[in-house]
């Protein structure tokens, strides 16, 4: 048995089967000179290689046009791929690769497509440009039918697994086959990071960050996964899983619990001061997830989880659809639906080459990405003040830099109403718009921004991530991403001081809204309404009703005043035991929360 640990990234507990996942990885090469008498052996073994990897992608694409998996726009790519693998040049060009060097056959394709790949890379035509993710993608299959390796993918599993990788992105978690993944655990990755957020919003149980695991693990090995504590015991003992079925039991009675009750009470402090509680989404049909946990809105709708998919940017219509189902959903209650967040760990697929940046986090991203593609914009624009009839719609803006970005963003708002007046397509005449406060610079010019803003939504995974220097998906400088900084808590004073002195609202849209840990600082430096994944509301509720606003007041003036995080941190352990906590708000099992503060 080995026992690793990583960052408790989604709650629950599971027992299950070892999947390894390297979709992205092409298999280690040997490189050997094949005697002259083995060659024609060698050259059947490449055209058996190609038939494998054919079969594999018509297979794909039948399920793909059969509604599994990815979607449909998925099937138009791997149509282009299998015309790839087909043409006779590129069969021709690898045989005469084989001929010239007479290597091992998986070295000549890799070889060969390596080359194929730079003349494409270094092309003027964008959709050539384009196309050089597919050829190796096909040149992958290829080595991996060469080397008798079965196709890794999580589009067509056909049992229960746990998702072990060395890393995972946004698009790949999207397009895996949902309900059999049962928990997922990587080497890379943070408690902020994209997947650990998409993992929550899908409710799969999550440890990221878990150094070694795909090294430790072995296909098909058991696994015992507690993602509230972020540990993983592989091949566990059978004293470990007897010890392991009672964490089992409290992960399900922890998600069973405490949300009926809670339901339909306000989120008011003992002394009578009310918050808002509200959910993230993902995708529209959370929205159902959001209501049952008592949301009193959607604080926060990722519209980029519907662009992040291969294929087509989604169409006006098809984007309308998405954003008036959420808002009818949601009946009436305030939906905020943030424009594009492309860009960093979120390339939309369109976009892939053009996205060759160093520091993608500090590049060509959201409001950025946005302002510098305005029909794409224009586009989204246009959906949401059309769907915004069949509801509350708010629009929010992200990663919001400065004054000009926001003046710019807004009048492009102008224009894409003018053009649905000018096609008689009605539009609310009530819509407030937010700005995200992610960026240092934002919350240092807070002031400024609150005067063109309805409200504002403080995006703590971000602004952390920029604040302190710490890239939220690396798992080595993860520990450093402390929100309890003083440097932190001075923005948020400053973000919340000078929208309340416009008059307008400052609400907190990002991790650390559901951490109960946090609650009594939060309501302290005076955020107004909380948004997170719906699973978390409940716990949240519990805290906020088990507190006093003034004693949180005297909270935040403290931790305000503190020389550094881990000063803070102790501050908030000492406060959180001298504050009686409902069991529900603690939300770990005790002695082993890491609440409130430091995070691992
Ligand atoms: C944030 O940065 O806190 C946020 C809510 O946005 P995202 O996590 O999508 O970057
Ligand atoms: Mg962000």
């Amino acid at each position: 048995m080995k026992k690793l640990k990583g960052i408790p990234a989604a709650p629950g507990a599971v027992l299950g089967k070892a999947f390894l996942y390297a979709e992205n990885e092409v298999p280690e090469l040997a490189k050997y000179t094949v005697a002259p008498k083995a060659r024609n052996a060698e050259r059947k073994r490449l055209a058996a290689a190609i038939d494998a990897a054919s079969a594999e992608l018509r297979s794909l694409k039948a399920r793909s046009e059969a509604g599994a998996g990815a979607g449909a726009g998925y099937s138009a790519i791997l149509g282009a791929q299998l015309l790839m693998l087909d043409d006779p040049e590129f069969q021709a060009a690898v045989l005469t690769r084989f001929e010239e060097t007479g290597f091992n056959m998986e070295w000549v394709v890799y070889d060969t497509v390596r080359g194929i790949m730079s003349r494409m890379a270094a092309s003027t035509l964008p959709a050539f440009r384009e196309r050089a993710a597919d050829i190796h993608d096909v040149a992958r299959r290829i080595i991996r039918a060469l080397l008798g390796q079965k196709p890794c993918s999580l589009e067509g599993l056909d049992e229960d697994v746990i998702v072990v990788a060395r890393d995972i992105l946004p698009s790949e978690l999207f397009s895996m086959q949902r309900s059999r993944v049962k928990a997922i655990v990587t080497e890379q990755g943070g408690a902020t990071s994209h997947a650990a957020i998409i993992a929550k919003a899908f409710g799969i149980p999550a440890v990221l960050g878990a150094q070694g695991a795909a090294s430790a693990i072995a296909a098909g090995d058991p696994l015992a996964v507690d993602a509230d504590a972020g540990t993983v015991l592989v091949r566990p003992s059978a004293k470990a899983l007897a010890a392991f079925r009672e964490v089992l039991r409290e992960a399900k009675r922890r998600a069973a619990g405490g949300s009926k009750a809670l339901r339909k009470l306000p989120a008011e402090t003992k002394d009578g001061m009310t918050v808002t509680l509200e959910a993230n989404i993902g995708v529209p049909s959370d929205a159902a997830r959001a209501l049952d946990a008592g949301a009193e809105g959607i604080g926060l709708y990722r519209s980029e989880f519907l662009f992040i998919r291969p294929g087509a940017v989604p169409s006006e219509d098809e984007q309308t659809a998405a954003y008036r189902a959420v808002l009818e959903a949601m009946q009436g209650r305030p939906v905020t639906i943030r424009t594009l967040d492309a860009g960093g760990d979120k390339v939309l697929p369109e976009f892939e080459n053009d996205a060759d940046e160093k520091n993608p986090l500090l590049g060509w991203r959201a409001i950025r990405f946005s302002l510098a593609r305005p029909a794409i914009f224009k586009t989204q624009l246009r959906a949401l003040l059309r769907a915004s009839v069949a509801g509350n719609l708010r629009i929010l803006f992200p990663l919001v830099s400065g004054i000009e970005e926001l003046e710019q963003a807004l009048a492009l708002l102008d224009e894409a109403r003018a053009e649905c007046r000018a096609k008689r397509q009605r539009v609310s005449g009530s819509i407030d718009i937010g700005v995200m406060i992610e960026v240092p610079s934002a919350a240092l010019a807070a002031d400024v921004l609150a005067g063109r803003a309805d409200f504002f939504s403080i995006g703590t995974n971000d602004l952390v991530q920029y604040t302190l220097a710490v890239d939220r998906g690396n798992s080595r400088v993860g520990a450093l991403a402390q929100p309890c900084h003083p440097g932190i808590l001075r923005l948020l004073k400053m973000t919340v001081d000078a929208a309340h002195a416009k008059g307008i609202r400052a609400a907190m849209c990002g991790e650390l809204a559901g951490d109960p840990a946090y609650t009594g600082l939060l309501l302290g430096l005076g955020i107004d309404s909380f948004s997170m994944d719906a699973q978390a509301i409940p716990r949240v509720k519990a805290m906020v009703r088990s507190l006093r606003a003034e004693d949180c007041r005297a909270l935040a003036a403290c931790a305000l005043a503190g020389r550094g995080w881990q000063e803070n941190a102790a501050l908030l352990r000492a406060w959180a035991r001298k504050h009686e906590r409902p069991a529900a708000a603690r939300g770990r099992r005790p002695g082993k929360g890491s609440a409130p503060a430091p995070r691992a």
